[in-house]
């Protein structure tokens, strides 16, 4: 393949600096600095910096007709200490790269090292390099910042390293590849009095309790959903360590998750509606609101063919999967402006999985990655 020695060594090069050097989600302005700067000297036709944040898009265009497709990595590490001992484990405390955001990166930016001399035929290639993919923010941003107008693709790819797949498998699905998922915070109020009077205040306990079973019901309730659907509850409060004090406010809050988007309105409609009626039987404020939305990621059928013609043309191993993953990714908002896909590599059978302490991108599987963006890129623009 077109993976030279040279390639292949800058690549996981440039990799091990961005593992060194991690930045949380929406303040990736040093690792866009390095991307840019790498990038600039891979010919693009065009760089577009701080799009929907610190985002950067490479645009190699042919000047001919044809579609825009844009191949797409994430800037962002997680809040997480690294265990790992490596010289080139992160030098900052309590933020890692435990997704593999460093590997995306460094395979996209390896793909720009083989574009500066296999430009596109026809149509325009993009590379973007998106901000804040771990919170579920940053895609939005970019695609409703104004400087991606100029962008509008009408193909979208993006991968995933999995970890529990063999090494370099290429996981193809068509249709709900990743749910949706969205974090929703329940707040009641109530009327905090002496533990010794608790007639004179009026406590949430009761519709506290009522309102975590409730919820916990919801996803078994029949007939509802037409897919999977999963709510946990990840964090409840009531009151304070106070012994002398009848609460007088609580907290719930619940991850929901489902494989449609379809299902999810149901899932929160029907959630909020528990709320809401329990806060009337008991005469308790509530205030519901939510965070960390993610809308599914739907495989179109024509950009799932035309990764699996690019497993072929990588020779690599296709992992077909029956059940969408549970987990979000904020890819999924590519899905309905444009014809998307998201395919996974597996990071090998026993690696660490991902958002683990000991966890590390497997530098063995970004010649995987670059030769299937090269190949769905060559499908679509011709780059060869
Ligand atoms: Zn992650
Ligand atoms: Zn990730």
């Amino acid at each position: 393949m077109l993976l030279t020695n040279d390639i292949a060594k800058k690549t996981i090069q440039l990799r091990r600096t961005l593992h060194a050097n991690p930045e949380l989600s929406g303040k990736e302005k040093e690792t866009a600095i390095r991307i840019k700067d790498f990038l600039a000297g891979q010919a693009p036709d065009a760089i577009i910096d701080n799009i929907g944040g610190y985002g950067i898009a490479a645009l190699y265009d042919s000047g001919r007709d044809g579609p825009t497709v844009l191949l797409r990595a994430d800037l962002d590490a997680l809040p997480i200490d690294e265990v790992n001992t490596f010289p080139y484990r992160s030098q900052t405390t309590g933020v890692s790269h435990k997704c593999g955001h460093d590997g995306h990166m460094a395979i996209l930016a390896g793909l720009s090292m083989i574009l500066k001399t296999h430009r596109p035929k026809k149509g325009r290639l993009v590379l973007l390099f998106q901000p804040e993919e771990e919170n579920g923010q940053g895609a939005n941003k970019v695609i409703n910042d104004s400087k991606f107008r100029s962008i509008q693709p009408d193909y979208a790819f993006a991968l995933h390293n999995l970890p529990g797949y063999k090494k370099n498998g290429v996981v193809v699905k068509e249709g709900p590849f990743a749910a949706a998922s969205k974090g929703l915070i329940v707040e009641l109020k109530g009327q905090s009095s002496h533990a010794a009077h608790p007639e004179e205040g009026h406590s949430p306990v009761s519709m506290f309790c009522e309102l975590i079973a409730g919820m916990n019901r919801l996803p078994d309730i029949g007939g509802q959903f037409r897919d999977f659907s999963l709510l946990t509850i990840i964090h409840a409060r009531l009151g304070e360590v106070a012994f002398g004090t009848n609460p007088g406010k609580a907290t719930v809050m619940a991850t929901l998750r489902t494989f449609l988007n379809s299902d999810m309105t149901t899932l929160y409609t029907k959630a909020v509606e528990l709320a809401r009626d329990l806060g009337e039987k008991h005469g308790i404020k509530t205030h519901i609101s939510t965070t960390e939305e993610f809308p599914a990621t739907i495989n179109d059928t024509q950009a799932t063919e035309i990764i699996r013609n690019a497993v072929s043309l990588s020779s690599a191993a296709t992992a077909n999967i029956t059940e969408p993953f549970r987990w979000s990714e904020d890819f999924g908002h590519f899905s309905p402006i444009t014809k998307s896909a998201l395919f996974g590599i597996g990071a090998g059978q026993d690696h660490p999985r991902l958002h683990n302490h000991d966890y590390d991108f497997p530098d063995d599987i970004i010649e995987t990655g670059i030769s299937m963006f090269y190949h769905i890129a060559d499908q679509l623009v011709n780059v060869t």
